[in-house]
């Protein structure tokens, strides 16, 4: 009975440990497939990974070529600023001749400046001596008057000291007869009496006529006629 029992027990005991093992395998099984779906998610993560880093390399490969760019953009930007800076030192290089033309310039307008003052003040200076010269002139052209009235006089003198006989002896004389008419001059201008019939007068080269013994006394006395002073003779 005994030994029964323990076979009994010895059985169930193995049954047990068959189910054991059969739970066991059971989860073994489950967990086996677990693994497998765990296995495919994570390769369809390192797939994913794939994809991304294939992305990352793409976008890697496309900042690569912006940096290319922005380099090559770089370089334009540097050589361009180069030649603006070889630009800017050619125009100060011509700022520089330009300023120093402008000296040269300024230069020479101080000089036409002097010049110009020196000119006015030789100007000034002809000017006075013309005005002096002219105040010269006009003392020698009142000393010439004088001397002229001066020789005029001495003249006038010289021909009144004349000997006036010559003049005299060629006066002619005429009688006043009937026929005498004369309406602008009729009375004698030296006497003031009017002219009568039977008077003697005498004509001058003028053609003016007085009493001849008026127009005889004046002679004595002047060269000119009385009425319109032209010398009577020269
Ligand atoms: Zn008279
Ligand atoms: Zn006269």
């Amino acid at each position: 009975m005994e030994e029964n029992n323990d076979k009994l027990n010895k059985s169930e005991i193995m049954t047990q440990e068959s189910e054991i093992m059969a739970q066991e395998s059971k989860i073994m099984a489950q967990e086996s497939e677990i693994m497998t779906q765990e296995s495919k998610i994570m390769a369809q993560e390192s797939e994913i990974m794939a994809q991304e880093s294939k992305i990352m390399a793409q976008e890697s490969e496309i900042m690569a070529q912006e940096s290319k760019i922005m380099l090559q953009e770089s370089e334009r930007i540097l050589q361009k600023s180069e030649r603006i800076l070889q630009k800017s030192e050619r125009i100060l290089q011509k700022s520089d001749i330009m300023l120093q033309k402008s000296d040269i310039m300024l230069q020479k307008s101080d000089i036409i400046l002097q010049k110009s003052e020196r000119m006015i003040q030789e100007s000034e200076r002809i000017i006075q001596e013309s005005v002096r010269m002219i105040q010269e002139n006009n003392r020698i052209i009142e000393e010439n008057d004088r001397i002229i009235n001066n020789n005029e006089r001495l003249f006038d003198s010289f021909q009144d000291n004349l000997n006036n006989d010559e003049i005299l002896k060629k006066l002619e004389e005429i009688e006043l007869n009937e026929h005498f008419k004369n309406k602008e001059e009729n009375k004698c201008a030296i006497c003031l009496e009017i002219f009568s019939f039977g008077n003697k007068v005498s004509y001058l080269p003028c053609t003016h006529y007085f009493h001849s013994s008026c127009i005889r006394n004046w002679i004595r006395i002047k060269n000119k006629c009385p009425l319109c002073k032209n010398i009577i003779i020269s």
